[in-house]
């Protein structure tokens, strides 16, 4: 860790949110073939259950769950295929995006039902033949403090958008006060890992013709970065936006080919492999 500080490299984590059983496996094969082929870690933070109705903050169907009926949720294990490709490429590493993936699923401060969903997240991927995942992700990155709290207990990695002092545990202020003097985006409690990340500049709603040189910049202009992308927003209704995959493809390339990045999965952090800022 120590001659990685030193002799300047950055480090990058790529995250692609709300993999579930629904997801068909061509997408992710799509996206990620020129990462997994460079040996470029991807992290996917998987929905262990996800809901078929969840809807976004604006109350309409997400765009990662298909019109389809059947059980209301739909467990990992139900997707066989899916496991199967997961498995046969250790090139992803799964972190566990809630539960349900109910709408601000974790804005709720029932500390029974919190830890409900955390264990039941923790069961459906074991039951799908999978270890339980040290990291966490919370749909929309919305936390209240009851249940960052309990996140810090049960996770190594927790990683979110921004941390705000009213959605933190009142016992974590002191240590926050630290890291906001510092200026630092990713900070530690107890055992606990908190990392930031610089907003969604992998997006299908942003522009494209700077998104490769703002990507570049953010890693660039700190020690470690989170990358956050979403795999849906690549296939609007099953036709691939070839312009913005060509963004996260020259992405990889980029990030292979500078010999200063190093792309690493969640598991370094929680290892104490890489330095945090
Ligand atoms: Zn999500």
């Amino acid at each position: 860790m120590r001659n990685s500080s030193r002799n300047g490299t950055h480090f990058v984590i790529l995250r692609d949110d709300d993999t579930n059983a629904l997801t068909p496996r061509a997408c992710l094969e799509r996206l990620y073939r020129p990462f997994l082929e460079r040996n470029l870690p991807v992290n996917l933070a998987v929905i262990p259950e996800v809901r078929r109705a969840t809807t976004d903050p604006r109350g309409r169907r997400e765009a990662f769950v298909p019109e389809s009926s059947g059980e209301p949720t739909v467990p990992l294990v139900h997707s066989p295929e899916l496991v199967k490709y997961l498995k046969a490429n250790p090139g992803y590493h799964l972190v566990q995006h809630g539960c349900h993936h109910d709408c601000f699923e974790f804005a709720l401060s029932d500390r029974k039902e919190i830890e409900r969903r955390f264990a039941r997240g923790a069961e459906r991927f074991v039951e799908a033949g999978f270890v339980p995942p040290k990291v966490f992700v919370a749909p929309h990155d919305r936390f209240s403090p009851e249940s960052l709290r309990v996140a810090a207990e049960r996770f190594s990695v927790v990683s979110s958008g921004w941390f705000e002092l009213r959605r933190l545990p009142p016992e974590w202020w002191p240590r926050y006060a630290v890291k906001k003097a510092l200026q630092q985006p990713h900070w530690r409690v107890g055992e606990t890992v908190l990392l930031s990340h610089p907003g969604c500049i992998l997006s299908c709603y942003r522009p494209y013709a700077d998104m490769l040189a703002k990507l570049q910049a953010a890693v660039l202009g700190q020690r470690t970065t989170v990358l956050v992308t979403h795999w849906w927003e690549y296939f609007h209704e099953g036709v691939e936006n070839e312009m913005f995959l060509r963004v996260l493809h020259d992405l990889a390339e980029w990030l292979a080919e500078r010999r200063d990045v190093k792309v690493v999965p969640f598991s370094a952090l929680a290892e104490e492999k890489i330095p945090l800022n």
